[in-house]
């Protein structure tokens, strides 16, 4: 039961990222993750319950290699019409969750040829019987002690980089005498290992192959003393209603996932992370790539769809730079961000409100804001980040320093980032408002929209467009 596994300090991470990683899985998009800790951490038991909370998926009725029926790609199905697809059925199925030992041979992962088809006395045929991979195709696929399998098969690991390499993968089935089959491949890859143990750890034995998990979880022992106590006082009675929550955080994740492709990235983080790159002189440009993407997954697992803030990257940051850059880089870089978070918070802070402490409404819906749909005031602070990134883009804090700042008015958003020039910045390109007394009141063109709802675009008008609505009404 997934649910009913006890959440604490040293695991909440790994919980996170699953739910990440099976939110863009059902959008499409495979994320890759690798878990690090001791033995007796609980990784594995945490990475299979989590079968309990994967969505279903449809396939074309018995396809082996899953396919969607609006996107046939197995040899079988992929040159069929839609009139033949429709005739052989769809049927759903769990989410495929398969696993692949550190011992496991290349023809079981693969695939081999199919025996009990090329020994049927009626119709003998040579086919191909998919292994692991292309049979967990739109699914997971689960590696525990990957630096084993990387230390003793490396024709294995090569395997494991070609289909995390791109986005879908990519997997190619030999067998002497049958032509040689190319496949598309969208898994997404959960590893487990014990850096501690014999061989050492994964970026140590295949260091491209750990740079092609998007995120490295680090697992840790449980801090407080309640949740051991909690662990110890687990209470097996109740598996109804562990299996009613799990179905319900599957639930939840689906409504998510609706939301991922909605998602939209403010500039200024775009900018953050990008000037990360080079700040930091980082290796690999998974590293900024998987930032953003998870701050994205994250965001819609929130149940929201602007990732408008700094503070919103620091619950991904860790897990997609830990494996890509020193541990003294990574702390600077975690700082760096949190830093920004902080000098952004008080002067959101500074603009609005802070509710919940005065009244009670306010609290409620504060307390709202933390379940799957925003309250006003979570609302309200993303309206407002949007309003700021459009005026004051350099605002979010990117570093420009170095960059002088020219004599001209129209500075946009390349003021460097000091104090007192953010503030002359300001001053400079504030938005020119109108007199209200002597401005011409229209007819909203269209249907009204709560105000919060608006892109920053749609509450000004250009003056050339105001002027001709007025005489058009
Ligand atoms: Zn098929």
């Amino acid at each position: 039961m997934y649910t009913s596994l006890v959440r604490h300090s040293g695991n909440r991470e790994l919980f996170l990222f699953l739910e990440l990683a099976i939110l863009s899985q059902s959008r499409g998009h495979p994320l890759h993750i690798h878990v690090e800790g001791l033995r007796g951490t609980g990784k594995t038991t945490i990475i299979r319950a989590a079968r309990q909370i994967l969505p279903p998926i449809k396939r074309i009725r018995g396809c082996l290699y899953n396919c969607d029926p609006e996107r046939p790609h197995c040899p079988e199905h992929r040159h069929l019409s839609r009139e033949a697809i429709a005739s052989l059925g769809i049927e759903e199925i769990p989410m495929p969750f398969l696993e692949i030992s550190a011992s496991a041979k290349i023809g079981t992962v693969v695939g081999t040829i199919d025996l009990a088809r090329i020994t049927n006395p009626a119709r003998p045929e040579a086919a191909l019987l998919p292994g692991t991979i292309p049979q967990a195709h739109r699914g997971i696929v689960f590696v525990d002690e990957i630096n084993r399998l990387a230390d003793t098969s490396p024709e294995l690991a090569d395997v494991l980089l070609d289909v995390m390499g791109t986005k879908p993968g990519r997997l190619q089935i030999e067998e002497s005498g049958l032509p040689r089959v190319e496949l598309p491949v969208q898994v997404s890859v959960w590893a487990a290992s014990n850096p501690d143990e014999d061989p050492g750890s994964l970026e140590d034995i295949r260091r491209q192959l750990s740079d092609r998990f998007d995120f490295l979880v680090a697992m840790g022992r449980p801090a407080e003393p309640q949740a051991v106590a909690a662990v110890l006082a687990w209470d097996r009675g109740r598996e109804e209603d562990y299996t009613a929550r799990d179905r319900k955080v599957q639930e939840e994740l689906q409504q998510m996932a609706a939301l991922l492709p909605q998602v939209e990235v403010a500039e200024g983080i775009r900018e953050l992370v990008a000037s990360l790159y080079t700040k930091f002189n980082l290796e690999s440009l998974r590293a900024v790539e998987a930032l953003l993407y998870g701050g994205k997954v994250y965001i819609a697992r929130e149940g929201r769809r602007y990732l408008g803030e700094v503070k919103e990257l620091l619950p991904v940051a860790a897990a997609a730079l830990r494996h890509r850059v020193e541990p003294g880089r990574l702390a600077e870089i975690l700082q760096h961000l949190r830093t920004l978070s902080e000098e952004r918070e008080r002067q959101v802070a500074a603009t609005l409100p802070v509710p919940g402490e005065r009244t009670r409404e306010g609290a409620g819906l504060i307390r709202g804001s933390k379940g799957a749909r925003p309250g006003i005031w979570q609302q309200a602070r993303e309206f407002l980040s949007r309003l700021m990134e459009k005026f004051f883009p350099h605002r979010l804090g990117c570093n420009r320093k170095g960059r002088p700042g020219r004599g001209g008015g129209s500075g946009g958003g390349n003021r460097p980032g000091s104090q007192s020039e953010q503030e002359e910045g300001n001053s400079m390109n504030k938005p020119q408002i109108s007199d209200p007394s002597n401005t011409p009141i229209l007819a909203p063109p269209r249907r009204a929209r709560p105000l919060f709802e608006l892109a920053a675009e749609d509450l000004i008008i250009p003056a050339a467009e105001g002027e001709k609505n007025a005489t058009e009404g």
